[in-house]
């Protein structure tokens, strides 16, 4: 009950932030799951097989966000930090994660990123275990997954074989 409570007025509020930021809809599921340790907030996405542009899959939030330790306002910016992300990657028609473009759109946003990215400590790069780099030299795409990938995946961009690296023990 509790959590389906906490977890409707954070879906609430993700897609009250979209609209007032930069008016889009957010359709797409926002979740709650206590397996996020080391990470507060993250933005799902995909390359598009058609389009070859990525794409919003889900938000997740971890659970430790709502348990009370942490501040309303902190809880905004992890919010508007994965906002950033979509819409920085929906815009720019391809993933940007900490870039120069997305950084502008945080100031944009008025998204202090310096504390956020503390605060996010943050999950992207640091908590991937795997790596994985198109084999085609005109590509090179790197891919950063917790999971590892399943043998006989390609790359999103041009289908060539991924080169697989494991990050961390
Ligand atoms: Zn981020
Ligand atoms: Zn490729």
């Amino acid at each position: 009950m509790q959590k389906s409570h906490i977890q409707k007025n954070l879906e609430k509020k993700v897609k009250k932030l979209a609209i007032e930021m930069f008016g889009w809809e957010m359709d797409k599921p926002v979740i709650i799951s206590n397996r996020m340790k080391r990470t507060l907030g993250q933005y799902v996405w995909k390359i598009d097989q058609d389009t070859k542009r990525p794409e919003l899959v889900k938000f997740q939030f971890a659970g430790k966000l709502f348990d009370g330790g942490f501040k309303e306002e902190d809880i905004d910016w992890i919010i508007k930090h994965e906002l950033v992300h979509w819409y920085t990657d929906i815009s720019q028609g391809r993933p940007c994660h900490h870039n120069k473009r997305w950084k502008a759109n945080c100031r944009r946003f008025g998204i202090p990123d310096s504390r956020l990215t503390k605060l996010e400590a943050v999950g992207n790069s640091q908590d991937y275990r795997w790596k994985y780099q198109c084999s085609n030299s005109n590509c090179r795409a790197v891919y950063r997954r917790y999971r590892r990938i399943p043998k006989g995946y390609v790359c999103g961009k041009c289908r060539g074989r991924l080169e697989e690296f494991f990050l961390k023990d």
